[in-house]
């Protein structure tokens, strides 16, 4: 298996640290808000990875955390009245539910940043002992990142370089840095936000230290993968590298994978941008399989515009996908006992043809577009070759299909999941028959919503609805 590295911009063969076991970490979102389909992209980009290293036989173990600590969220959760922590706590709820639609599996481990804080307190001191690190005026610690040598080696930035951008720019609060680039691990608390005693001041961490010491403690000191998208190379990804390898005196990860945008009118979706269409918005207009599909249509490592265009040929795709199933289904369900065919039998020989197609694509750094096409070429061999067709050899070209789009989360079963939009469309059907004093109409529909698990209440401000 190959896989681009970006510590050497090169694809690489995947050597795992211990043999038969991937350990590998994946930044993960902050939780002040729903994800947006920009944040939805890692998640499954590197669901899938993990996914077809599980086929390829390895124990994967998967650690992703929730940073739940952060000023966006300390600033919502003073804007609503509310402690930080019911903020970050509804909203990983949130994502939870999300990442369940998208069908992402659970981590082995999410860890939460608010629960490691041990942890960086112990790290933090070890570089301060180390030199790595030194204490400011006010408390603060900072990196100290000209003693990191390999400093760069990520992104592939040169310090001197990154030193003249910084000249004309002095940031207020941050006079007791030795060098422009060191960066924060520690800071005092301000009025009003949530801290942590430690040695230093009454603070919090700085962003980067919570992921350094969360892969420690549930992966180890040497990794086999860290992921993200791409945003996170610089400075994260390269502060958690200096972070780690400094206190550990280890490499940390072998191969550091990043995924490309997910754009929107050929800008990054994001959240400061405005630019952005949250998951949930999405599952009201589409089963959130489509919105997988979409994203694995593309390669992790280009950009991909996000359009809905794309997303109708999306459904269209996965459509195809899902009735191809059903016929082999159907076929395996009424075809004869017996041995296959000889033509059947060549046929076999095809699809196995392009289950190797598939996974030559997907063991070269991962290209699920590629593998798709494999996918569909399937579909297409099964399509022409179900009428009349033996049970075994239909139930074959099923299962095979069934756990190629297994491997990369793709459900083969069609979801009975009923959209919000169908909802609302269904309850301004049930008004309009009331209305019209058709009040059969009217109960039936409440009667067909019930059985789907949608209760309907009748309040003063109008149809409310919930799940059952
Ligand atoms: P954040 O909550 O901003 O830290 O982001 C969580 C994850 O989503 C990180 O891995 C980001 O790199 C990734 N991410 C954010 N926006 C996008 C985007 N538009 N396209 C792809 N990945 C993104
Ligand atoms: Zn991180």
């Amino acid at each position: 298996m190959k896989i681009y590295n970006t510590l050497s911009k090169r694809k690489e063969e995947f050597v795992p640290v211990e043999p038969g076991k991937v350990k590998m970490y994946v930044c993960g979102p902050t939780v002040y808000n729903f994800i947006h389909i920009g944040n939805a992209r890692p998640m499954i980009v590197f669901d899938t990875v993990r996914r077809y290293f599980e086929y390829k036989g390895y124990e994967v173990n998967y650690v992703s955390n929730f940073t739940d600590v952060d000023d966006k969220i300390i600033k919502k959760a003073i804007e609503e009245g509310v402690d930080a922590d019911a903020i970050s706590k509804r909203y990983i709820a949130e994502c939870k539910k999300d990442m369940e639609g998208m069908n992402v599996k659970p981590a082995t481990k999410h860890p939460l940043a608010t629960e490691e804080i041990c942890g960086m307190l112990d790290m933090i001191s070890m570089l301060i002992e180390k030199g790595y690190a030194y204490v400011a005026g006010d408390g603060t610690v900072y990196f100290r990142v000209r003693r990191f040598k390999d400093y760069g080696k990520l992104s592939h930035k040169n310090l001197d370089e990154l030193q003249s951008g910084f000249r004309e720019i002095k940031v207020t609060g941050e006079e007791g840095k030795e060098d422009p680039n060191d960066f924060v691990l520690w800071k005092p608390k301000k009025e009003g936000e949530p801290y942590w005693e430690s040695p230093w001041c009454e603070g919090r961490p700085g962003w980067h230290i919570e992921c350094s010491v969360m892969a420690k403690r549930y992966l180890g000191e040497e990794i086999d993968i860290h992921a993200g998208g791409e945003d996170l190379i610089f400075p994260h990804h390269e502060n958690e590298i200096a972070q780690s390898e400094a206190a550990n005196g280890k490499t940390f990860a072998k191969y550091w994978m990043h995924n490309a945008f997910l754009n929107i009118d050929n800008k990054k979706m994001s959240k400061s941008l405005g630019n952005f269409f949250t998951v949930r918005e999405i599952s009201e207009k589409y089963d959130l399989q489509v919105l997988r599909f979409f994203m694995l249509s593309a390669h992790y490592r280009s950009p991909l515009n996000f359009s809905a265009e794309l997303m109708e040929a999306s459904k269209n795709g996965l459509d195809r996908i899902l009735t191809g199933v059903e016929k082999l289904k159907e076929a395996w369900e009424k075809g004869a006992e017996g041995a296959l065919s000889a033509e059947e039998a060549e046929n076999k020989k095809k699809a196995l043809e392009l289950v190797e197609k598939y996974e030559r694509a997907m063991d070269d750094d991962f290209n699920t577009a590629d593998a798709i096409s494999a996918v569909f070429e399937l579909v297409k061999l099964g399509n022409s070759t179900t009428e009349g067709a033996s049970r075994a050899y239909a139930g074959f070209l099923k299962e095979t299909l069934v756990h190629l789009c297994d491997v990369m989360g793709i459900l083969t079963e069609r979801r009975e999941e009923i959209l919000d939009s169908e909802i609302e469309d269904m309850i301004a059907q049930r008004q309009a028959a009331r209305k019209e004093k058709n009040f059969a109409l009217a109960d039936a529909i409440r009667e067909k919503l019930l059985a789907q698990g949608i209760v309907l209440e009748d309040t003063r401000e109008g149809v409310k609805w919930r799940q059952a």
